[in-house]
């Protein structure tokens, strides 16, 4: 049984009742673009901003994300707007280069079940970012987890990402119950990926909404200037107009939550 994820006892790593938002694109394209994003973000009170550098793509001629360079644009935002950082790791060769320049180490969808990476992990003091495999149910996703509690790591944020499914309508299929089965088990905070699980701009904002309603501590969530000129999912990203609206509706929805946006 995952007995470590049951009795997680580790530190909070948000404010209690915070709900707490990841926002950004979804590759690193540009520093000056990702400091104006990392300012936008901080003026609503957003603290942590998400981006790719190592891209895990389904094909491999699609762009792979702009990769150490990528990194070194993360560690400029970051020095320049005081902004956290969120990033995926790939391999556990980079763990050096992620704990120096990283807030939050987020191991994908695709890597859920690495077991080597998430071994290498647990033996870090960084917060790690576990999504959920887009194959995998709740219980393997709580042993994935289970993992890094095995090697001494407890900073840890669940992810929910979608599921595959039989359904065509969307990319994956929001599993939105797993949010409180997970929070019936364990204290590990748990977040929602709206943007990959629906892979549909028009769903973010209603998703949102769902996502705050059903207890989840925080979000994860596509945002570009330009959404149409994004390198990679540009069909699931939304503008900074979408963003604003976002924010005021989960607003809304938490304070009936008793939590403040963070
Ligand atoms: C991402 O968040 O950039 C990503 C690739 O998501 P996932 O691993 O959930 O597909
Ligand atoms: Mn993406």
């Amino acid at each position: 049984m995952y007995e470590k994820v049951k009795q997680f006892k580790g530190k909070a790593l948000f404010p209690v009742n915070q709900f707490t938002i990841i926002a950004g694109p979804c590759a690193v394209e540009d520093e000056e673009q990702l400091v104006e994003m990392a300012l936008f973000l901080k003026a609503f009170g957003v603290t942590h901003l998400r981006a790719g550098a190592y891209k895990p793509r389904t094909s491999p001629y699609t762009f792979q994300g702009l990769e150490e360079k990528g990194l070194t644009i993360l560690q400029h935002v970051r020095a320049r707007t005081g902004i956290k950082i969120v990033t995926e790791i790939m391999d556990a060769s980079q763990i050096k280069m992620y704990e120096d320049n990283v807030d939050i180490i987020q191991v994908g969808a695709r890597n859920m079940q690495n077991f080597a990476l998430l071994k290498a992990l647990g033996k870090i003091k960084k917060p790690i970012l576990l999504k959920r495999g887009f194959g995998s149910t709740i219980e393997e996703w709580l042993y994935a987890c289970e993992y890094l509690l095995n090697e001494g790591n407890d900073q840890i944020i669940l992810c929910e990402r979608g599921i595959k499914t039989f359904e065509p309508m969307t990319r994956n299929t929001l599993d939105i119950s797993s949010v409180p089965i997970v929070k019936s088990i364990t204290n590990i905070p748990v977040f929602v990926d709206p943007s990959h699980s629906s892979g549909r701009r028009d769903l973010i904002i209603p998703l949102a909404r769902a996502i705050v309603a059903v207890g989840a501590d925080g979000l994860m969530i596509e945002v570009h200037q330009q959404p149409q000129y994004s390198v990679s999912d540009k069909d699931e990203t939304i503008d900074f107009q979408e963003f604003v609206s976002l924010l005021e509706q989960v607003q809304a929805i938490a304070t009936v939550m008793g939590k403040k946006i963070g």
